[in-house]
């Protein structure tokens, strides 16, 4: 770590509550369960502690010089082996409240850091639906924000009445709708300075037995089409305006294609799968090659909707914050 970079460690372990750690190891908060550590990773204890942290940041940095990264429930990102050369920053627990409003029985507010399986369950209890898409989705509230996350013909978009959103470079707070976020499919227009601290849903009432009907028959789904959770980041690439990113992949004859100890799954060709012993790398260059060979198979160039995070080797692919 850079003689700088200690002295940002000492700054914001002075004025944390929660954790503050140097070179923490951050494969355990991502479902691939891949790469190095963060050069510093910070866990805020609440509100204020994140306040209190993301001001000492800028005062230490008013340019916005050193990469802040945040992290979900990492499903939907691959970090380098090298690590995240910068300040990796966790909304866990403290930020998983769920707030029902008094004024409106179909709104709450709910924290960043839920992970959208219980907020699908928490709602069908409630018999509010809209939310059954993401019972099997393995992210997290602020993630699906970011990424527009959605399945089964629904997203967040559908449901969300505005998200709070802090400013990591004014320290601003400010209430977004969807249209301001220009949430798209998995596309919203917030960026890495950009931190999603809750979001308010409104869902619609209808009987507990539909809802739980539509959450069972999506689980179903998932489990006959998919490889389950651990070891890969869901879909690797977006679907092309009409056509699905996996039927691409499959065409070009690349189901079960393997490079180093990542493979394109055998159960679903857009997923893309990291055996023991894997490396970062090995994902990287796996996306890379199916790219490439299905552009010239194919004539379709593929977006990968997994973020890239920290330094790879060949980056023709977008990197998130190097
Ligand atoms: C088995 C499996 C199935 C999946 N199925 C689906 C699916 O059906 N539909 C779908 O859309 N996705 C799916 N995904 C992908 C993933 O779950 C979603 O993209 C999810 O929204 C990512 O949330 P996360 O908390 O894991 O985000 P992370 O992977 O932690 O982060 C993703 C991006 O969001 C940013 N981010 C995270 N939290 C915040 C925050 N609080 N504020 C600002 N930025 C933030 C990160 O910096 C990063 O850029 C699947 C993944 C897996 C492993």
């Amino acid at each position: 770590m850079s003689n700088d970079m200690n002295d940002v460690y000492d700054a914001l372990a002075g004025v944390a509550r929660g954790s503050v750690e140097r070179s923490y190891p951050l494969a355990r908060f991502t479902t691939y369960r891949l790469g190095g550590p963060a050069e510093i990773y910070v866990a805020p204890a609440d509100l204020d502690d994140l306040h209190a942290l993301t001001a000492e940041l800028r005062g230490l940095d008013p340019t916005g010089k050193i990469p802040v990264l945040v992290v979900g429930r990492g499903s939907n990102m691959v970090i380098s082996d090298a690590g995240w050369p910068g300040i990796a920053l966790r909304l866990g627990q403290p930020f998983a409240a769920l707030d029902p409003k008094a004024e409106d029985p179909t709104s709450f507010d709910v924290g960043a850091g839920k992970p959208l399986p219980l907020v699908a369950n928490w709602s069908a209890r409630r018999a509010l639906a809209g939310m059954e898409w993401a019972v099997g989705v393995p992210g997290s509230i602020g993630g699906a924000v970011r990424m527009n996350a959605g399945a089964h013909g629904s997203d967040l978009a559908a449901s969300l009445v505005h998200a709070t959103v802090l400013g990591l470079n004014t320290g601003d707070v400010s209430a977004r709708t969807g249209e301001q976020l220009g949430l798209s499919y998995r596309h919203s227009n917030l960026t890495d300075r950009e931190i999603v601290i809750s979001a308010r849903l409104r869902l619609s009432s209808e009987p507990r037995e539909a809802i739980r009907a539509r959450m069972d028959s999506f689980r179903k789904h998932r489990a006959a089409t998919q490889p389950g959770a651990l070891q890969n980041a869901g879909s690797t690439f977006k679907n092309p305006e009409g056509d699905s990113a996996g039927r691409l992949v499959e065409a070009a004859g690349l189901k079960g294609w393997r490079v180093g100890g990542a493979s394109v799954s055998a159960i679903h060709a857009n997923f893309f799968m990291a055996d023991d012993g894997a490396t970062a790398q090995d994902v990287f260059d796996l996306i890379h090659d199916v790219r490439r060979k299905v552009n010239d198979a194919l004539g379709v160039e593929l977006t990968p909707e997994v973020r890239f995070v920290g330094p790879f080797a060949g980056r023709e692919i977008e990197v998130l914050g190097t």
